[in-house]
């Protein structure tokens, strides 16, 4: 079963929605797209353990920390005196290893994928210590991008291509074993210590004034140029208030501090809609307090 599911990853919100309206130097583009790709990755993987049997507790998406060092798990398999760690990868075309570096299709030198997994590993096994938890940890990278090639000197069990994915299921679930209550009491435990770090701080630096402002097309992405809502670029046809109560989601997570006034709102749509319009939504969905130049909606 999956214990903990997969959330959505605020920074890549964020992201996506800081995209279209500003110009990303060459490596907070490069971060972006590492997020969106790892992201994918992630996602696909939660679908390929859907084929576990129920006799597994599965957490994803942990960060956990040990005497002060935080670690990341992507994947954490909760089985009969063992956990399963696993790191996802969605690595694309062919990486190679020589002399235990590895190195990506473009031959630039990668940071050594199987010594973040045994730090991963070391601070969890001395977690899991503390705890009082004496299971043994395996754990795998799982490399699930049917597009990916590892050229690699000799073979390491602890790493699962994409071509070993459906075996490595089957493996587990020949030997399924029912959980009782202590393993359901550390899935708990888990949870309990996730550590929710702001994103806020590792976003590119904006500026209400300095973002571009549109209303935008949500199937492509491209700022609608009139009132009709019908994007130029792909045809698709947007409503007008689901139109205007996206951008407003947009700005509340882009502007934590924010208030949200009919006139920054009608800014922020790029004058798209008329402030009838944008008033009629803020209305309807928001709740009016203050009055005159403090004047501002709160959600309900
Ligand atoms: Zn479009």
């Amino acid at each position: 079963m999956i214990f903990r599911p997969r959330p959505e990853k605020l920074e890549l919100v964020l992201l996506r929605y800081l995209h279209p309206r500003m110009v990303f130097n060459s490596s907070e583009a490069l971060n972006f797209l590492n997020l969106e790709k790892g992201y994918k990755g992630e996602l696909k993987s939660d679908l390929w353990l859907k084929g576990l049997t129920d006799e597994w507790i599965i957490l994803t998406d942990l960060l956990l920390e040990y005497n002060g060092s935080k670690f990341q798990i992507d994947t954490l398999i909760i089985a009969c005196e063992k956990i399963y760690l696993l790191d996802i990868k969605y690595f694309e075309g062919d990486y190679t290893i020589k002399e235990d570096k590895w190195y990506n299709p473009a031959g630039i030198l990668q940071k050594n994928p199987l010594h973040q997994l045994e730090r991963c590993e070391t601070l969890l096994k001395k977690l899991l210590h503390e705890l009082g938890y004496n299971f043994t940890i395996e754990s795998y990278l799982v490399f699930n991008n049917p597009e990916f090639h590892l050229y690699i000197p000799s073979i390491n069990p602890a790493i699962i291509f994409p071509t070993q994915l459906n075996r490595f299921l089957k493996k587990l679930n020949t030997r399924p074993v029912k959980l009782h209550k202590k393993y359901y009491q550390l899935a708990e435990q888990f949870n309990a210590r996730h550590i929710v770090e702001s994103p806020y701080e590792r976003l590119p630096p904006y500026t209400f004034e300095q973002l571009e402002k549109g209303l935008l097309c949500p199937n492509c992405k491209t700022f609608f140029s009139d009132e009709s809502l019908v994007c130029k670029k792909c045809g698709c046809i947007e409503d007008g208030e689901a139109a205007i109560l996206k951008s407003v989601k947009e700005y509340m997570l882009l502007f934590p501090e924010r208030k949200i006034t009919m006139n920054d709102i009608y800014d922020w749509c790029g004058g798209i809609k008329s402030k009838k319009a944008v008033r009629r939504v803020l209305s309807k969905y928001f709740k009016l307090v203050g009055h005159r130049t403090s004047a501002h909606y709160v959600g309900t």
